[in-house]
């Protein structure tokens, strides 16, 4: 990951921290049934707990999910949820950078744009392509063994 200057993060996050904000309680939520949280590499990462059993149940029109990204704040169904999806979700961190808080809306017009095209409106969209293909790249620098 590029370093970047402290006031560079500053305005980032306070560009994202509408919909971070959003998502606070969830760690509380979490750590109180069972889960946690914790910051990794400047995101909190909440998992695990009724947030968890959430995710692992089924969210409105995605169904199960291992984590999803708001923001500076990535919940997951368990720490190894989060692991193993950390680069994905990472990259949509770095979506909601580029577009602060204005992107659930952005996501969301992307999303009807390839719809009308005849394409999944989640699969398709091309900020999941985006993180997808960020997650194969890391895959694949992976030395074997
Ligand atoms: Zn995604």
């Amino acid at each position: 990951m590029k370093k970047r200057s402290v006031w560079l993060s500053v305005v980032l996050y306070l560009w994202v921290g509408p919909v971070s904000l959003l998502c606070l309680p969830l760690a509380l939520l979490a750590k109180w049934t069972g889960g946690g949280y914790c910051v990794h590499s400047g995101v909190l990462e909440i998992w695990g707990g009724r947030v968890g059993a959430w995710l692992d149940n089924g969210l409105p029109f995605l169904g199960a999910v291992n984590a999803f990204a708001m923001g500076h704040v990535v919940v997951g169904v368990s720490p190894e949820h989060l692991d193993s999806s950390r680069v994905h979700e990472r990259t949509h961190v770095a979506q909601f950078e580029r577009w602060g808080f204005f992107f659930p809306l952005v996501y969301l017009l992307a999303g009807l744009w390839v719809r009308q095209q005849g394409k999944h409106m989640y699969w398709d969209n091309p900020y999941e392509v985006e993180a997808r293909e960020a997650a194969q790249v890391a895959i694949s620098r992976i030395p074997p063994g």
